[in-house]
């Protein structure tokens, strides 16, 4: 192994390690609970990160926004045909209500987005696979389904250990057209298709209600006079059942981490870190800093993100929403510091993107963790497939990368977004621009 980053080999000799790992991790468990976007936890959450930013002498706020209320119910999906059998299921938030009675239906097992089962899903209740993203969703609502059920879990864990998901349909869903539906265990999915249900009901009555979520920001002045801002992201929330230490404790410790660096030496432009509240509901905190911030948004040279690091097993990416010459750039400096990363262009579902939307160009660093290393939104994201050692390692390089940037004669990065990475914000983002096109018409 030529990799030595974090021991003893520098190109600045003189410099020992630039972060406080041990405050670091320490953070990390004190932070690995349960902290979902617009409820209590999530705001205990905020309060340590402020806490422990002021107990360094760093003044830190907290920015509130409203988000949607995320309440869901326990409930149960009767099967009425050819068998009849209750299984548990949780009803999505904010999906509307079905009528009096419940919404009794065909089932029709919309495997995935073809002509076949657009055909037959018309009038039933569609059951999809894996996360019910926009593009499956419009489907249902274009073709008549009458509700939906999604279900998540791993077969071949025990059921003891599997969590009924709690799901939202949100905002941009709700757009399209609201159809009430429920989350379902694998298992009971794997069971009811194995036997042939064809007829189900379940109830919901889902309003929307409003809640409170807050970003926690913290600003370092640069030394020279200048405008010029480096954002850092990362969001502190995390899903129900997960203690999101890995998802995104990581990040958020990161940021602290290199707060604490950076006030002792400070960079000669801005830097402002914002840990984001109610990432994992649709980037909303990011989303909110951004529209809040509206105005500064043009002083913003470069968003750097940091989602899931520090797993003991894994792979670190860069994913650059900017122009190629940023993966160039990327690539190249870890590899004179020695720092195994693949770096490419794309768009990273995380915080960096609502700033990629507005045109600043934004980078997201991450350690992905094979597959059986480590779970993330489950009750399997915990402590125990972390490490202070890679927690350490990625936050340096990402302390040298930031340093490095913050401190150019120039600063490199050009404030452009190729076309390339605007159509595909515009994809990931669900703008579709058909519809865009058909709706001028229509006006
Ligand atoms: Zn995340």
């Amino acid at each position: 192994m030529i990799y030595l980053w974090y021991n003893e080999i520098r190109y600045e000799s003189e410099r020992k390690k630039m972060i406080n790992i041990e405050k670091e991790y320490k953070l990390l468990q004190d932070l690995s609970f349960v902290r979902v976007s617009g409820r209590g936890d999530e705001e205990k959450a905020a309060d340590l990160i402020v806490k422990a930013l002021e107990a360094e002498g760093l003044a830190a706020r907290k920015e509130t926004f409203e988000v949607d209320s995320f309440n869901v119910e326990s409930g149960v999906l009767e099967v009425l045909a050819p068998f009849t059998k209750q299984y548990d299921v949780t009803t999505y938030a904010n999906c509307g209500t079905t009528p009096e009675g419940g919404l009794e239906a065909e089932l029709c097992y919309f495997e995935s987005d073809n002509e076949v089962c657009r055909k037959n899903v018309k009038g039933k209740i569609a059951l999809v696979n894996g996360y019910l993203g926009r593009a499956v969703y419009k489907a249902l609502v274009e073709c008549g389904a009458v509700g939906f059920i999604s279900f998540s879990g791993d077969i071949d864990k025990s059921v003891e250990v599997t969590d009924i998901d709690t799901r939202e349909l949100r905002a941009p869903l709700r757009d399209l057209g609201v159809i009430p539906g429920v989350h379902m265990r694998v298992h009971d999915v794997m069971e009811m298709m194995d036997a042939g249900a064809s007829k189900v009901k379940f109830t919901v009555n889902q309003e929307v209600g409003k809640a409170e979520s807050c970003n926690v920001v913290c600003e370092i002045k640069g030394t020279e006079d200048t405008k010029e801002t480096i954002v850092f992201t990362g969001h502190y929330d995390s899903v129900p059942f997960s203690k999101g230490a890995y998802d995104n404790a990581t990040g958020s410790v990161c940021l602290y981490a290199l707060a604490m660096y950076f006030k002792d030496h400070a960079p000669k432009r801005n830097l402002v870190f914002v840990f984001c509240g109610s990432e994992e509901r649709g980037l909303l905190g990011s989303k909110a800093y951004c529209a809040q911030h509206e105005d500064e948004l043009e002083n913003v040279i470069y968003c750097i993100n940091v989602d899931m690091i520090g797993c003991t097993l894994g792979r670190r990416i860069a994913v650059a929403t900017a122009d190629e010459k940023v993966v160039s750039f990327t690539d190249y400096f870890a590899k004179i510091v020695g720092f195994p990363i693949s770096a490419s262009q794309g768009v990273y579902s995380s915080d960096s993107t609502p700033f990629a939307d507005k045109g600043v160009p934004a980078i997201s660093f991450a350690r992905i963790t094979p597959q059986g290393g480590g779970s993330i939104h489950n009750r399997f994201d915990v402590m125990e497939h972390l490490s202070a050692r890679y927690l350490g390692e990625d936050t340096e390089f990402i302390c040298k990368y930031a340093e490095t940037l913050a401190n150019s004669y120039v600063f490199p990065i050009k404030k452009e977004m190729p076309q390339k990475m605007k159509d595909e914000l515009d994809k990931y983002l669900g703008r579709d621009k058909k519809d865009d096109a058909k709706n001028q018409k229509a006006k």
